[in-house]
């Protein structure tokens, strides 16, 4: 996803101005190499669970780690067999939109998220909801920062780019605060941990949201499918201009989906091929 528009201007095709800024001679001019970034945007809310079941618990104690490890070897059940994900929910952030911008996701641990020290896990145990923006309006770019193949490219996300990227995630923390509130939950949920009880208002959210917002690992769109003059690949996924070039991976979705995008990409290879294998038969 990152990897294609990089080697698509280290290979002369992309932004002429990039190009040339590195001395690249430019096979051919296509300014949507790289842009059109697309992504979804979460933020996460976390409470105390009161019991000690969570992943967490795992994570900090050896004697549950192994209790944990005889269980799935000898029944495949337990902390090791699932994904993480224990609910999820789909929803609208504004009852006249068509389809859900919004999906809410459920962690049975929670974790301080840094860029430098990556995920660690709470020392106490705990449950996340974490309210997932779909359709954000932020586009960002991927850019070549060098020649050097090497070297990785400029990534800049623009999230948080309008209102509504802002108003669909308040919507969501909210709805997420109104699920642990459930009665149903009474039993398990403890105090809210993250961001916490003093935070109430649209700004105090917003702020949050700015400190603790993360890209939802899904990044498409920057060999975007299409015509004109951002597009990159014909609807064969043939590289606009250039002859035997195809790009079969995330990059070619023009937007995100409302959902998850490792599905969708092996749904791409597989056309990729079927097709590749048509137009030689075709020939
Ligand atoms: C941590 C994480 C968790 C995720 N969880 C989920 C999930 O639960 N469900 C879901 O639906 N999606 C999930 N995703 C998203 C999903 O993995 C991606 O949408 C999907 O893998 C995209 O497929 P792709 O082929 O475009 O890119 P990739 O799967 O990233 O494949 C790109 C390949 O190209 C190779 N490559 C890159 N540059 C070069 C180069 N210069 N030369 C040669 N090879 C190169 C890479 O090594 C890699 O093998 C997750 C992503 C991440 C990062």
């Amino acid at each position: 996803m990152y990897g294609s528009p990089q080697l698509l201007q280290l290979s002369g095709i992309g932004p002429g101005d990039l190009l040339r800024e590195f001395g690249i001679p430019v096979i051919r001019e296509i300014p949507g190499v790289g842009a059109n970034l697309h992504d979804h945007f979460n933020t996460y809310l976390v409470w105390r669970r009161k019991q000690s079941v969570t992943i967490n618990d795992l994570a900090r104690s050896p004697l549950i780690k192994a209790k944990a490890a005889v269980q799935y070897a000898v029944s495949r059940s337990g902390h090791l067999s699932n994904a993480g994900i224990y609910a999820g929910a789909f929803v609208k952030s504004d009852p006249r939109l068509e389809t859900p911008d919004l999906q809410i996701n459920m962690f049975g641990w929670s974790a301080v998220e840094r860029l430098r020290t990556g995920i660690k896990p709470h020392p106490f145990s705990a449950f996340t909801l974490s309210p997932v923006h779909l359709r954000p309006e932020g586009r960002g770019t991927v850019r070549i920062k060098s020649p050097d193949p090497f070297a990785p490219p400029s990534i800049r996300f623009n999230f948080l780019a309008s209102e509504y990227d802002f108003r669909a995630l308040i919507y969501g923390a909210r709805l997420a605060r109104k699920i642990a509130a459930q009665p149903a939950l009474a039993p398990f949920a403890g105090e809210e941990v993250l961001p916490g009880p003093q935070c109430q208002s649209d700004e105090d959210m917003i702020a949050e949201i700015r400190v603790r917002g993360v890209s939802n690992l899904h990044p498409v769109g920057t060999c975007r499918m299409g015509r004109g003059v951002d597009a990159v690949v014909d609807p064969r996924l043939r590289v606009h201009g250039v002859e035997r070039l195809r790009v079969a991976d995330a990059s070619i979705m023009p937007q995100v989906p409302g959902g998850n995008t490792n599905a969708p990409s092996i749904m791409i290879g597989e056309k990729c091929a079927a097709m590749v294998l048509e137009d030689a038969q075709a020939a």
